[in-house]
C-alpha cells in the first residue's frame, strides 16, 4: 500500500495551496475556505 497521491506541491490547499487551516476530512486535502465550497458542492451543508 503506496499512498500515490501527491497533495498539490507541498502540503497546502489543492486548489489554492494555501496552508493554513488545512482540512483533511472526507478524504480531502483542502483549506477552511475550498472545504467549504468543495463540501457545498457535494451536498454537505454542515459548514454554516
Ligand atoms: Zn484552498
Amino acid at each position: 500500500m503506496k499512498p500515490k497521491k501527491q497533495f498539490g506541491r507541498k502540503k497546502g490547499c489543492l486548489r489554492c495551496g494555501r496552508k493554513r487551516g488545512i482540512v483533511r476530512r472526507y478524504g480531502l486535502h483542502v483549506c477552511r475556505q475550498c472545504f467549504r465550497e468543495i463540501a457545498f458542492d457535494m451536498g454537505f451543508r454542515k459548514y454554516s
